[in-house]
């Protein structure tokens, strides 16, 4: 099973057009991308956008379809198979897990366009002004941090406290990435100067997004408005390879977007790489010269480039770390930090343990948006302070999972549902479709979507239960738990 979700306006664009879902059978003669513009759809050619960045196609079939028009589309790395390609929309907000961009570019898709006249769809418009009235009401305690900082505000307090996977997980945050290094990748002090406009995805109320003033960094020439990276790209390619430059880090966001590249796991095989380069596995002469070592920002961008024109060691590296073990070989595969072939993300299960069942066992191993522990109100049960307290974490963790297929198949964005009440779900949903839903119904459905999943992938041959955990994230061998706030921690598999 695969899936991935993503910030931005496609889905809404689309559901406006009056269409849920668009499904592709079977695989086009040539490049090609699907115009929707209201009731009427049409498969046009796309020779000429074949071979672009996914900013810069999604540019050109604005300008051909009109400002209303909302694009979702690959880039390079889609286009060339890549299994850690996204699929981009909103110049460069990316569903980028599970490899989906490679299922578009195996079709020959390189777009979907979707154009709508229309402005709001709903059973009861005016019950879904009060409720929109309700929810900037309820996000209010949340809006400041995030509208201020984004994701990008974690960033630097997260290498420290142990959520934060460093060095490729082994290593620890204040010891190896410490205070005065991670500060210069602080979200207020050192990204946000670099930003000029604030960013929200289709009618937010938060709009956690920002984006950047055009770099006058010759090294890392990202353009104008391109998007803050998220704390998972800072920690990805900063944190995880040692590396605190700021326009490095925002140049690497960009190219992974342009490039449809999943940022996660890009940062994280370029981490497996350095470490491979440091054990000897790999030399100078199998890089085409280039010395990767950790904290090395020109190494890092041109070696995402490489992989996104498969160039070299790019084409070893350019389907994540799991195929990239298996063809360097040599004992490669003890760097190759992913589940189930999924490159892990940036929060360690050793301070959250939910994150290790959830990175092992869910249908999409590496997950983490498919577990989200804040407390809140409503139908959920507290879990556990202490993270080393398994006692009643299953429960917990079976609703708090199921509350997260509630929100991501109502594409519904997790932030913004940190603070809201699970009490609040059926009236949006209700409000919108003209349902009369209530809660526990709700929950049934994420409980049934959890299950059609799990369904779905052990019919396919899926073996959850044995996929490996890497010891360094178990904390079963202590790389990253020799010291800091993880030190001594070792996930009790049978608990
Ligand atoms: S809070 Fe969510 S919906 Fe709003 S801009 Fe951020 S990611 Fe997008």
């Amino acid at each position: 099973w695969g899936d991935a979700n993503c910030g931005g306006d496609f889905g809404g664009v689309l559901k406006l057009a009056g269409w849920d879902g668009v499904v592709f059978f079977g695989k086009a003669e040539r490049p090609s991308y699907l115009l929707i513009e209201g009731d009427n759809y049409e498969l046009r050619d796309a020779d000429d956008l074949w071979g672009t960045g996914a900013i810069e196609s999604e540019m050109e079939l604005k300008s051909r379809h009109g400002k209303r028009a909302s694009v979702a589309n690959i880039g390079q790395a889609g286009e060339t198979l890549s299994l850690i390609s996204g699929v981009c929309n909103d110049h460069g907000r990316l569903a980028a897990r599970s490899g989906v961009g490679a299922v578009m570019g195996s079709k020959n898709l390189k777009a979907v366009v979707a154009v709508s006249e229309r402005k709001i769809i709903s059973q009861t418009p005016e019950t879904i002004k009060m409720l929109r009235a309700n929810l900037d009401d309820m996000v209010k305690p949340l809006k400041d941090f995030f509208s201020n900082f984004g994701t990008t505000g974690i960033t630097a307090g997260s290498a420290l406290n142990g959520d934060s996977p460093v060095k490729n997980w082994g290593g620890v945050g204040v010891v190896d990435f410490p205070q005065e290094v991670s500060s210069q990748i602080d979200g207020g002090s050192t990204i946000n100067p670099r930003m000029e406009k604030k960013y929200g995805c289709w009618h937010c109320p938060i709009a956690c997004g920002a984006e950047s003033v055009e770099s006058t960094n010759e090294k890392y020439p990202y353009p104008h408005h391109t998007h803050r990276p998220e704390y998972e790209a800072m920690a990805s390619y900063g944190t995880m390879n040692l590396m605190n430059d700021p326009d490095a880090l925002i140049y690497l966001n960009h190219l992974c977007n342009e490039y449809g590249f999943d940022v996660i796991s890009a940062g994280v095989t370029a981490s497996f790489a350095i470490e491979c380069y440091e054990a000897g596995i790999l030399t100078k002469e199998d890089t085409d010269g280039l010395e990767l070592t950790w904290g090395n920002a020109e190494a890092l961008v041109e070696l995402t480039n490489m992989m996104a024109e498969r160039r070299g060691i790019g084409d070893v590296l350019a389907d994540g770390v799991k195929v990239a073990a298996e063809r360097i070989g040599n004992g490669a595969e003890a760097f190759g930090m992913h589940i189930g072939g999924q490159e892990l993300p940036m929060h360690d299960p050793k301070l959250q343990p939910e994150f290790h069942t959830t990175y092992k066992l869910d249908p999409t191993p590496g997950r983490h948006t498919q577990y989200e522990g804040n407390k809140r109100v409503g139908t959920i049960p507290d879990a556990p302070q202490d993270s080393r307290d398994y006692n009643d974490r299953g429960e917990h963790h079976k609703a708090a999972s199921e509350y997260m297929h509630v929100v991501n198949a109502g594409g519904m964005c997790q932030f913004i549902m940190m603070t809201a009440n699970t009490a609040n779900i059926p009236d949006w949903f209700n409000a919108v479709t003209g349902w009369d839903m209530d809660i526990d119904e709700a929950m049934q459905v994420g409980e049934r979507i959890a299950n059609l999943r799990m369904a779905y992938e052990v019919r396919e041959g899926g073996t959850p239960r044995q996929r490996p955990v890497p010891t360094r994230v178990s904390g079963v061998t202590n790389e990253g738990t020799h010291a800091g706030p993880l030190e001594g921690v070792n996930l009790d598999m049978e608990r």
